[in-house]
């Protein structure tokens, strides 16, 4: 862990945002709960997401599907089969490995030491190994580049071998015929599964989209890297159906749809990239991820993938239902192809994070000090404003309940009157609250209050009526 994100982690758990699940029994790996600072500011993300795709984009509307699916369901898009990770034991350390990722991370000492060319030729081995599900080839590779167990320092490994990710339980009461059933790995097949329900009952023509928001889960072999890699988490997707041989145009469109969403969201263009994929995922025919420059890295954050008819012909055959649309334009049948993107709400929540953690020092001479503050972009701040009367007495308080009471159908507001001022603008810095609000005595007189900017600290006064329409304009996108 580097330590800004061992500085995130403490941040966020001290703050609020982010504790490890179940911690008085001291957490379970890789999964983790929010608090109240950071439901909202996921919320905030979701939100925006959510009004993205189906408000801005006449054809695209929402669904909830459920968690549990038809077991077919797993087999049909190639998860039962295919939704595997290579793993390794290290037998001294007993410690669990993707061997994946231990031969990238070989790559990557290669290249910090200048072998550009070794560390080239040993990921294009491993993809070829991997692809041709040769395991045996794959330990031989990790063995012959002497790559060694981190905790132990040995190389001595078991077998590699493939480790399905989907977690399954059980439907039924035990005396009745008990079935497996899947925890979603992705949200997508709730999409696919419904997609002439759908097409139906919202009568959607192709060109058209399917957006949802919901839990999927992933026996992640390693956990690493805080909410980046989680094995309880949110996904974001959207499946865009189209007419067959018409998805590299709706490819691109999404594609830089997407980015400019980022963007919009204050995330700066340096920080975003483009990562096209070489290997393939067995359903897609192009695929690229946006990728951001995380405190470990340049990482996945959402991808983007051009899935063919892959999984609606898979469903028509297993299910024997026909999954075609007729397309009364061209007057054909046909199942559509689909554009998907695919983003986790816990990943872009570490990324907003990341991106927004800022210290700075202040001020000149005695005044300088360090300042931290979360420079959020004021729509997915948590808390739109704080209210603060002066002092706790001569109606100041009962003043800034009016504003609050004023306020608070339209923005989320925290009211607080303990502590000095200076206490209270620092403790919704390290929040993230754009404004604070502050009602003094020249209140009483004229109704005006300072607002205190959290990104310039600087100041201005403003009349009560003012608020809504001020604080209204800076949280929208
Ligand atoms: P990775 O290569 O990082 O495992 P992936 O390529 O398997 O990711 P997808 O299956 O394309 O990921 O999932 C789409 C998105 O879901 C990812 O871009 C990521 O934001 C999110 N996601 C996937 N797995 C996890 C996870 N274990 N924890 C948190 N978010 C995840």
């Amino acid at each position: 862990e580097t330590n800004l994100l061992r500085t995130l982690i403490a941040h966020a758990k001290e703050y609020g945002f982010i504790y490890p699940s179940s911690e008085i029994y001291d957490g379970l790996q890789a999964v983790y709960d929010y608090g109240a600072y950071g439901v909202e500011l996921k919320n905030n993300i979701k939100k925006v997401w959510w009004e993205s795709m189906t408000r801005l984009n006449e054809n695209i509307v929402g669904i909830d599907a459920a968690i549990f699916m038809h077991p077919t369901t797993w087999k049909a898009s190639g998860h039962v089969d295919g939704f595997n990770d290579p793993m390794i034991d290290n037998k001294d350390s007993k410690k669990r490995y993707r061997a994946d990722n231990l031969i990238e991370d070989k790559a990557t000492e290669y290249e910090n030491n200048g072998e550009s060319a070794k560390a080239e030729q040993l990921l294009a081995d491993m993809n070829r190994l991997l692809t041709a599900e040769d395991l045996k080839g794959v330990k031989e590779l990790i063995e012959s580049h002497k790559i060694v167990c981190p905790i132990s320092g040995t190389a001595n490994w078991t077998e590699v071998r493939q480790f399905n990710l989907m977690f399954s339980t059980k439907i039924g009461s035990v005396s009745e015929e008990a079935d497996v059933v899947y925890l979603r790995p992705e949200t997508a097949q709730g999409i696919f599964v419904n997609f002439l329900n759908v097409q139906k009952t919202a009568r959607m023509k192709v060109p058209f989209g399917i957006a949802q928001i919901g839990k999927a889960f992933r026996n992640e072999i390693v956990a690493r890297q805080f909410i980046f890699r989680m094995r309880e988490f949110e996904q974001m997707e959207m499946q865009f159906f189209v007419r067959p041989g018409e998805e590299m145009k709706w490819y691109e469109y999404w594609k830089e749809a997407r980015m400019k969403w980022h963007l919009a969201l204050g995330t700066p263009a340096e920080k975003l990239k483009f990562h096209n994929h070489d290997k393939l995922a067995h359903y897609a025919n192009a695929a690229v991820d946006i990728e951001y420059q995380f405190p470990f890295g340049f990482k996945e954050v959402e991808g983007i993938h051009s899935r063919t008819d892959f999984d609606l012909k898979n469903h028509q055959e297993f299910s024997k239902k026909k999954q075609q649309y007729f397309d009364t334009e061209i007057n054909q049948n046909y199942i559509p192809y689909v554009v998907e993107t695919s983003i986790g709400a816990d990943r872009a929540f570490l990324m907003v994070l990341s991106n927004a953690y800022t210290e700075e020092t202040v001020g000149e001479g005695d005044e300088k000090k360090e300042r931290t503050y979360l420079k959020l972009h004021p729509a997915l701040a948590p808390i739109k404003a704080a209210i603060f009367p002066l002092v706790k007495k001569d109606g100041l308080p009962e003043k800034g309940r009016q504003i609050f009471d004023m306020l608070k159908y339209d923005f989320n507001l925290i009211y607080e009157e303990q502590q000095s001022i200076g206490k209270r603008y620092t403790r919704q810095d390290l929040i993230g609250t754009p404004f604070c609000i502050a009602v003094d005595y020249e209140t009483m007189e004229n109704d005006t209050v300072t607002i205190r900017h959290r990104d310039t600290m600087a100041q201005e006064r403003v009349h009560i009526s003012e608020l809504k329409e001020k604080i209204g304009e800076a949280v929208s996108i």
